[in-house]
């Protein structure tokens, strides 16, 4: 008989009572550290005290009034986010899926209202936008796809990492080309910043818009509020969550004012977008997150990390290969399964998340102390070693 919740997870025997920090608790009292954070949702790890405070404090005065008013908590965390970036506009949505969806609806109705028929949007292979029927097809792998044809038309799927298809796809007759500055589901693989700047350069050429999804990759997680500010260069539309709301679910599509200004009343709309519990919320995450000293943090952090982590690639060659990644978003490769390296660090009380291409990815509090980066890398070496020892 089915289970009662629909079995598309295959999930792992735990269950969380509850958590602090980058620490969670199972219902049994066993303590795990938590490097997966709701997969880069809980940047400032599990009950962060100015969280539950802004929580609880919206929670006591105003939960939902929708958008046909208006909405203080939205107005302010928009008015934050335009100042950190190069955004002139945005709209709230509860999860990077429906932020793919605007921004596909975005480029489509700044053609539209140009008058020229540019429809197709160049997704790359690996990519990971979601799991509507507009974002699997834009991301087309044959996993998320199969068994839900017809797929929406309007995506030209690209091989990642190959100039001359890129070259030879991006004319002037494309819309806009949707990327991830930093794949995470794809298995933590960056996009070099002469890649992106080259990209930037080529839609300014054509007129392609370039839309960024910065869902896992953004809101702090690289060391920059947004990871394409590396690279120095600006898209016209981004795609936001995750991090964004810290654990309350939250997610934006900012956007210059160029790709914004088609989007008029009635173009679009959400009934819980942008309500005042998760914009309180996001707005207490982007106070912490938005300052320099606290990204200088993630910087440092990032380093001691990946240092360690080079450490333990040289101490189990069998079973790591390299680590990847930029900031807090990082990828260890495995040599052998990473679901049984995954499996394996749970077992010795630690949290990652696998990903494509036989990656685990760690993803901890973007506040995480050193010392719990230390333990993680204690813990995933007692892995490695249990692992081998078989
Ligand atoms: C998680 C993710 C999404 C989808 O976000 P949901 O909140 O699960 O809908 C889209 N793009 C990227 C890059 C993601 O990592």
């Amino acid at each position: 008989m089915i289970s009662s919740v629909l079995p598309t997870y295959n999930r792992a025997p735990l269950s969380f009572v509850k958590g602090e920090g980058s620490w969670l608790t199972e219902a049994d009292g066993r303590r795990f550290l938590d490097l997966g954070a709701g997969i880069a949702v809980n940047a400032l790890g599990h009950a962060h005290p100015a969280l539950v405070a802004a929580l609880t404090a919206q929670a006591q005065a105003l939960w939902h009034v929708s958008n046909l008013y208006r909405i203080p908590q939205q107005q302010a965390l928009a008015d934050a986010l335009v100042a950190h970036t190069f955004a002139d506009s945005v709209f709230f949505t509860n999860s990077g899926t429906e932020s793919a969806e605007l921004a596909i609806k975005m480029v489509r109705k700044y053609w539209h209202d140009r008058g020229e028929d540019r429809q197709t949007i160049l997704t790359f292979e690996g990519a990971f936008h979601g799991r509507s029927t507009a974002a699997i097809a834009a991301a087309g792998s044959e996993k998320m796809t199969k068994g839900f044809g017809p797929l929406m038309p309007g995506f030209k799927l690209l091989p990642w990492g190959d100039h001359d298809a890129l070259d030879a796809a991006l004319d002037d007759t494309v819309a806009a080309v949707m990327i991830e500055p930093l794949q995470g589901e794809g298995g933590i693989r960056p996009l070099p910043d002469v890649c992106l700047q080259g990209l930037r350069a080529a839609c300014d050429r054509t007129g392609a818009l370039l839309v960024l999804d910065e869902v896992q990759c953004g809101m702090g997680r690289t060391g920059r509020l947004f990871a394409h500010e590396w690279a120095g260069i600006e898209p016209d539309i981004m795609m936001v969550a995750k991090g964004i709301g810290g654990g309350f679910p939250l997610g934006a599509v900012l956007a210059r004012e160029h790709a914004a200004a088609p989007m008029v009343a009635g173009t679009h709309g959400s009934t819980y977008g942008g309500n005042p519990l998760a914009c309180a919320v996001g707005m207490a995450v982007m106070e912490i997150v938005a300052e320099p000293a606290f990204l200088a943090e993630v910087g440092r952090k990032a380093g001691l990390m990946r240092q360690k982590l080079e450490g333990l690639i040289a101490a189990h060659p069998q079973t790591f290969e390299e680590v990847r990644g930029l900031g807090l978003m990082l990828g260890l490769k495995c040599r052998r399964p990473n679901l049984d390296v995954t499996a394996a660090a749970r077992d010795a009380g630690l949290l990652v998340v696998p990903a494509a291409d036989n990656v685990i990815r760690l993803l901890p509090a973007l506040n995480i102390p050193d010392d719990d980066l230390a333990e993680a890398v204690t813990r995933l070496d007692r892995a490695a070693a249990a692992l081998e020892a078989v």
